[in-house]
């Protein structure tokens, strides 16, 4: 079931469009099913539970973390990830620049922007971030941490327009910053290049609005478990 899931999305999503599967509270075993179908990009909201994944799967997989993520975790998916999504403070930036120096890595990031209507979602406010941009510069404060793009969650909403509407925001921010702040610290489009928004149930909304990275977690694996 999750390869014949798969296989149908894979067949909605254009070229340039990443497919991320979200796994998260779904065992291995799921994972596992995907992977044999040549799925190879995962997504994960705990670090506990991604931890788990990382030892029992195997190990060309490419772990996005999408969840919020709290500073003190950082060090128990440093080692490993490969994009953590869901950046939405600058402490969280300063603690992955030390967790990814420890290791000696370079960890790439989302900047994880809050554009819809509900209160709980987490992630920095458009002006925030501009703010933010404007007054460091990234690589000389952060070297061991590249930021490739920005992530967002449309409200839950069945009004498609509302979704709509805010995925253009969304993009229209990163344009603004593009030819802003990044633009004048030398981040080009090329580097800032992902826009990670979509989920089930808006990711065609989402790439007739220009994502180019979605995120997949029901459609494919089904209910979460728990
Ligand atoms: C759970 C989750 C998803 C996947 O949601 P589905 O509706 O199951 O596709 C995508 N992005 C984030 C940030 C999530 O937490």
């Amino acid at each position: 079931m999750v390869a014949d899931n798969l296989t149908q999305i894979k067949t909605t999503l254009p070229e340039g469009v990443t497919l991320v599967a979200v796994s998260k509270f779904h065992p291995a075993e799921a994972v596992r099913e995907a992977y044999d179908a040549g799925q190879r990009v995962f997504g994960e909201s705990r670090e506990k539970e991604l931890q788990e994944k990382y030892a029992l799967l195997p190990h060309d997989i490419e772990w996005h973390f999408i969840g919020h993520l709290q500073t003190n975790k950082v060090k128990y998916i440093a080692p490993f990830v490969s994009v953590i999504q869901s950046v939405d403070s600058e402490r969280l930036i300063d603690e992955i620049e030390k967790q990814a120096a420890k290791h000696n890595r370079v960890i790439d990031i989302l900047l994880q922007v809050h554009i819809a209507q509900e209160e709980s979602k987490w992630g920095f406010l458009p002006t925030e971030l501009a703010e933010l941009l404007s007054g460091v510069r990234f690589a000389e404060r952060w070297p061991h941490v590249r930021p490739v793009g920005m992530m967002t969650m449309a409200t839950q909403t069945d009004d498609e327009e509302q979704i709509r509407a805010e995925f253009r925001r969304f993009v229209a921010l990163q344009r603004s910053l593009l030819e802003g702040p990044l633009a004048a610290q030398g981040i080009t489009r090329e580097q800032m290049h992902i826009l990670s928004f979509g989920m089930s149930g808006d990711y065609q909304i989402a790439i007739q609005e220009g994502s180019n990275m979605v995120r997949i977690g029901t459609a494919i694996f089904g209910d979460r478990q728990y």
